[in-house]
């Protein structure tokens, strides 16, 4: 016997949940590239898409990954031997400087831990200390998949502004954008990168760079830049194929055309709550399963963790054993540990991470919190009480 046939739930963070709308909405025959719908529909996605990141600065698409949008991003706006500020809090921070470094630019990197955001007052010092302004910019990431941290945006804006200090400030929402709200104007960011296939639940492939004129500024003499990458033809096409630097993604933009109107369809706002109140209930479980036992969240202080995505730690080999438990028995795939200790090390089976961002609800984040309830139970896992309960009362409104 199984239980696990049915409906499955992939709640590792991302790809997300493809809802069937946008699956729909991609199930059709090739369009015409030259005229016709998919021409007249890019402005649209375009344009909302930076409502969505709250933005009236310029956008370019690329058909790659969230690492095509890094390199991307970093391309446009250095030169080799450039400087490049790197605040780390897990793993992605450190994965786009990887990026920079393959192109010749400069790193200081500053670790803050794999359970921490980002320390504002060593980032102050470390400012102030660069009285010559050899950083040329200061990347980070609004939410740390791996970690779960979600860092202090507009606190980090301000630490530049307080020390009158120009550097570009660049920030990585592939896992928060359409999760967790990004007011990238409000918060003074210059860039920002994002993907299709977390918040905005489409099939990966489509990466986004949002950047202002002052980024644009720097690609007048940025010298890393190559002509695939270059963000002006695509921001600014004379003609269609240039948005793209060749052949339309047809069906990503069929279904990321469906999810931007299912986002507006609920509205901003209510997307954003509905992340909030579902990441609180999940929160409440694992409050009360980690009153006795093992469980723990690798992010001590609610108001620094993601909306999006939590991870947290359990044990080797026990985090391992859940995973494996709730898919061959629930039909629910959770994400496994990243970053946290080098994967060869035993005590990497320790940890897992469970997304709840993007087309997610009540029943999908109760039933995967019931599932973990009873691999718990099953495995002789110790742990708390009342976590189901818990999880309920958040989401009646309790
Ligand atoms: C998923 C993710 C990435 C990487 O995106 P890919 O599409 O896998 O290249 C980068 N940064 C963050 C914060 C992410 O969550």
């Amino acid at each position: 016997m199984s239980l696990a046939n049915g409906r499955e739930y992939l709640a590792i963070p991302g790809p997300s949940v493809m809802p069937d709308r946008v699956l729909r909405a991609m199930h059709r025959a090739a369009p015409n590239i030259y005229e016709g719908a998919i021409v007249d529909e890019v402005a649209g996605i375009a344009a909302d898409l930076k409502r969505v990141a709250k933005t009236e600065s310029n956008l370019a698409i690329y058909i790659a990954n969230g690492h095509g949008a890094w390199e991307a991003a970093m391309a446009n706006t250095h030169s080799r031997g450039d400087l490049c500020l790197v605040l780390a809090t897990g793993r992605f921070a450190l994965g786009w400087s990887m990026h920079a470094q393959g192109l010749g630019i400069e790193l200081d990197v500053m670790d803050f831990g794999k359970s921490s955001d980002v320390d504002l007052e060593q980032v102050a010092e470390r400012i102030a200390a660069d009285t010559e302004h050899r950083i040329k910019s200061v990347i980070v990431v609004h939410v740390d998949t791996a970690s779960s941290v979600r860092n202090d945006i507009p606190g980090i804006r301000r630490v530049l502004d307080e020390a009158g200090h120009p550097a570009l400030f660049m920030v990585d929402c592939i896992a928060s954008l359409a999760c967790d709200d990004f007011p990238m104007d409000e918060w003074g960011v210059d860039l920002m990168v994002a993907a299709c296939q977390k918040g905005l639940m489409t099939p990966p492939g489509l990466s986004f760079v949002f950047f202002n004129d002052k980024a644009d500024r720097l690609r007048d003499s940025a010298n890393c830049v190559t002509t695939y990458w270059d963000w002006r033809p695509r921001a600014w096409p004379q003609e269609f194929y240039q948005y793209f630097g060749g052949t339309a993604p047809t069906h990503h933009l069929f279904g990321l055309r469906a999810a931007l109107d299912m986002i507006f369809e609920e509205g901003l706002d209510e997307v954003f709550s509905r992340h909030a109140t579902l990441a609180r209930a999940v929160w409440a479980a694992f409050d009360a399963w980690g009153t006795e036992g093992p469980l723990k969240m690798n992010i001590a202080d609610p108001s620094k963790r993601s909306n999006a995505v939590t991870a947290l730690s359990i044990g080797a080999p026990w985090g391992n054993d859940v995973r494996k438990w709730v898919e061959a028995n629930a039909g629910v795939t959770l994400g496994l540990g990243i970053g946290m200790v080098d994967r060869s090390n035993p005590s990497s089976h320790g940890f897992f991470r469970i997304a709840h961002m993007g087309h997610v609800n009540t029943h999908m984040v109760l039933g995967a919190l019931g599932s973990l309830e009873a691999a718990l139970t099953a495995l002789d896992i110790p742990h708390g009480t009342g976590a189901l309960e818990a999880a309920a009362a958040v989401c009646a409104g309790r």
